[in-house]
């Protein structure tokens, strides 16, 4: 697979904007983490997966209240309000 190479511009700041194109790509959402790792000539950035705070399940993930839950957890937790 061939790499796509680009060029940003780093703020005084220390900060530059990834394509959104690319963030959609790889499903980084605003607010999310990502993992940066440094090499000997590169920086590689990468998602975190998210998972869910109660299972650490990663399929069907959503956001409550900045925390990650899944739908299965989400449910049983709307079942103990009854
Ligand atoms: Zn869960």
């Amino acid at each position: 697979m061939e790499s796509t190479k680009i060029i940003k511009h780093v703020d005084r700041l220390g900060r530059f904007k990834l394509p959104t194109e690319w963030l959609n790509m790889y499903d980084i959402k605003p607010n999310s983490k990502v993992k940066l790792t440094r090499g000997m000539a590169r920086i590689v950035v990468e998602p975190v997966e998210h998972k869910c705070i109660f299972c650490l399940s990663s399929e069907n993930i959503h956001t409550f209240k900045d925390k990650f839950i899944c739908n299965n957890c989400s449910k049983e937790i709307k079942e103990l309000k009854k």
